[in-house]
């Protein structure tokens, strides 16, 4: 695999003071791939010794004052014109600088403190398609697609064979820091909350969830609910026996049916733990002819639901019963409506789960420190129930894994 890899981290003198950014490590993780190097800064004609420079304001200024847009600019295109010629997919480039940082970029202020944002080359690659990594966090991508290649691709399915094959709602949600496997039993989770700006892996982790679920249970066991209001990624499933109506719903009016319809299922299994003896699914499920299957109601770009007419009503009983009738609320979005999506709402979920979100803001609405600073390659923060964050790299599943669970599952 060709890498297009910073210069200055490979030990070239340069970096604006006429030194390096040596990485022993990286090289020796480097000999076995091509790699390709690159100084945006020298490409875009700049020498070296040079005045240090940083992004403020939209513009790349140096020390003394002088502009030098134009020349980062320069180099940028000149890098993205390498990276073409060489079919690079990947690049590791040094973080925080002002063309090869990515997601971090030193403020502006020359005091080495860092934003958000990217350095010029880092973000033209990535607008064409490049995963930019850095010296901190390759190890941790390629761990991932290491794994994915022994596995032929069957990450998920390897995942939940791996451990807990018998207990059929605890799911693996992915990779912690020191390499174990992150596995959560929503048996009691009545909501998740998944935030993300668009393209962080929001869609991806519901789609981990989905299959997941279909490997470890059968259609009597898992129903699921899938409201897609813009049609952009559920429609998949469609047709799988899972569904409890055989189709996820792209309509407005069709996925308003299906809440009411949801809350009709709630409200009666509610009255009938109340009549009878028995306090939970479980119990219920041990002395009733029929069993009550677990739902599971998958809410995409969920903004335009919680808008409409008692929708925001139905949410709020699963959150508050979910757990005692075996109904589970999954519920992404990446647009805050604080008309309804208040932090009271928000509180309710006793588990959320962010990628990476596009402000501080945001981080601090949701109470999931760090979640703006993720690199949004699956990277997400996962707050349990007793409000503790942790880091996971979510799985990536393959369009083939999907297709051949569907398959198999379908009508
Ligand atoms: Fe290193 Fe990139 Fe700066 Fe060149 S532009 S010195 S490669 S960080």
């Amino acid at each position: 695999m060709k890498i297009m890899v910073s210069a200055c981290l490979l030990g070239d003198n340069v970096r604006y003071d006429g030194n390096n950014n040596f990485n022993q490590e990286l090289i020796d993780f480097l000999k076995d791939h091509e790699v390709v190097k690159v100084c945006p800064e020298v490409l875009g004609g700049l020498s070296t010794p040079r005045v240090p420079a940083e992004i403020l304001n939209d513009k790349v200024i140096n020390y003394e004052g002088t502009d030098v847009t134009k020349e980062f600019q320069e180099g940028a295109m000149k890098t993205l014109e390498i990276a073409k010629e060489n079919d690079i997919q990947v690049a590791i480039l040094k973080r925080n600088s002002p063309s090869c940082g990515a997601n971090t970029i030193y403020d502006g202020t020359f005091t080495h403190c860092v934003t958000k944002g990217d350095g010029i080359a880092a973000k033209l690659l990535k607008d064409n398609g490049v995963t930019i990594l850095n010296e901190n966090n390759y190890k941790e991508y390629f761990k991932r697609r290491g794994i994915m290649k022994q596995s032929d691709n069957k990450i998920i399915k390897e995942l939940c064979d791996l451990k807990y094959k018998n207990k059929n709602l605890v799911l693996p949600l992915g990779w912690t820091n020191d390499g174990n496997v992150f596995y959560k039993n929503f048996r009691r989770i009545s909501g998740l909350f998944i935030a993300g700006a668009t393209g962080s892996g929001k869609s991806v982790f519901i789609d981990d969830l989905i299959v997941s679920l279909m490997y470890k249970n059968t259609p009597n066991e898992v129903k699921f609910i899938m409201l897609d209001p813009k049609s952009t990624e559920l429609g998949e499933y469609d047709g799988i026996k899972h569904l409890l109506s055989g189709k996820s719903h792209s309509t407005l009016k069709k996925g308003y049916d299906e809440l009411i319809f949801l809350m009709k299922i709630l409200e009666s299994r509610v009255n009938t733990l109340n009549k009878s003896n028995c306090n939970s699914i479980e119990s219920y499920n041990q002395v009733a002819e029929e069993k009550w299957p677990h739902i599971f109601i998958f809410v995409d770009e969920g903004s335009s639901i919680i808008k409409m007419k008692d929708s925001f009503q139905v949410f709020n009983k699963i959150l508050d019963y979910g757990t005692d009738v075996g109904i589970h609320l999954i519920y992404a979005t990446n647009d805050y409506l604080k008309e309804y999506v208040t932090s009271n709402f928000i509180d309710k979920f006793r588990y959320r789960v962010s990628f990476d979100l596009a402000s501080v803001e945001q981080e601090d609405f949701l109470k999931l420190d760090n979640a703006s600073w993720l690199n949004g390659n699956g990277e997400a923060i996962f707050m349990q129930k007793n409000g503790e964050c942790c880091k996971i790299q979510a799985p990536y599943v393959t369009d083939d894994e999907i297709k051949e669970v569907v398959d198999t599952n379908k009508i």
